[in-house]
């Protein structure tokens, strides 16, 4: 707090709507269009997206960097992939000299690519019919770390595996299954996964592993 204003909330405020304003649009009735980020990321939590969508907590400006570099279309607009009846809609953050390079913001020194950034690089090399690609983490302390991929037809597969059963859980109103990982314990949609109530007491699924929701 400094002087009358709370400068933290400020900035806070400021970080949440530049993050709407880059949000990428869906038409949450649109069952036959799924966007690469549903189809990488929990299902379930792509799914409360579109029927009762929570807004998430942004951490800072790092987190924005990848939505203003696909707002700028730095080389990339969103492109589409056929699969049946359904279309895949991606983005890459960038297109440079044949390869697609997309930037990620990290909390710490990253020791290997995290899975849903691979599924989301491997997805746009072949929408965008590319063979190689890399991801760069940007840390707080602005250090950068490179992972190169090149294109592979299985991982791909279970992303259209994926976007299927997305698909067809939304047009059936059902809500897909958990998949607990790591990236829970920042979701907004937590409490209603994993918050139980029983006997007035409430446990989380956190408490009864005993982890803690900051680890
Ligand atoms: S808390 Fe976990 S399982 Fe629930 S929607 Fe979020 S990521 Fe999915």
């Amino acid at each position: 707090m400094m002087g009358d204003k709370d400068y933290r909330s400020i900035i806070k405020n400021a970080i949440d709507s530049i993050g709407r304003e880059l949000e990428t649009e869906i038409d949450g009735n649109d069952f036959k269009t799924i966007h690469l980020q549903e189809a990488i990321q929990c299902l379930r939590r792509s799914y409360y997206d579109r029927t009762d969508a929570k807004e998430i907590e942004r951490r800072g400006f790092n987190d924005l960097l990848s939505g203003l570099l696909r707002k700028l279309e730095y080389g990339s607009e969103s492109k589409e992939f056929t699969i049946d009846d359904i279309k895949l809609r991606g983005q890459a953050d960038m297109i440079v000299d044949d390869a697609i390079i997309l930037f990620r913001a990290a909390q710490t020194t990253p020791e290997s690519p995290h899975a849903n950034d691979l599924l989301y690089l491997n997805a746009c090399l072949w929408i965008y019919d590319k063979t190689e690609g890399m991801i760069i983490y940007i840390t707080s302390d602005r250090e950068e770390f490179t992972f190169s991929l090149t294109r592979d037809k299985k991982m791909f597969e279970e992303v259209i595996r994926r976007v299927r059963v997305l698909s067809d859980l939304l047009n059936e109103r059902k809500t897909p299954i958990l998949e607990p990982s790591q990236n829970c314990l920042d979701c907004q949609y937590y409490q209603r996964c994993y918050i139980i109530k029983k006997n007035s007491k409430q446990f989380s699924l956190s408490e009864m592993l005993g982890l803690s929701k900051e680890n």
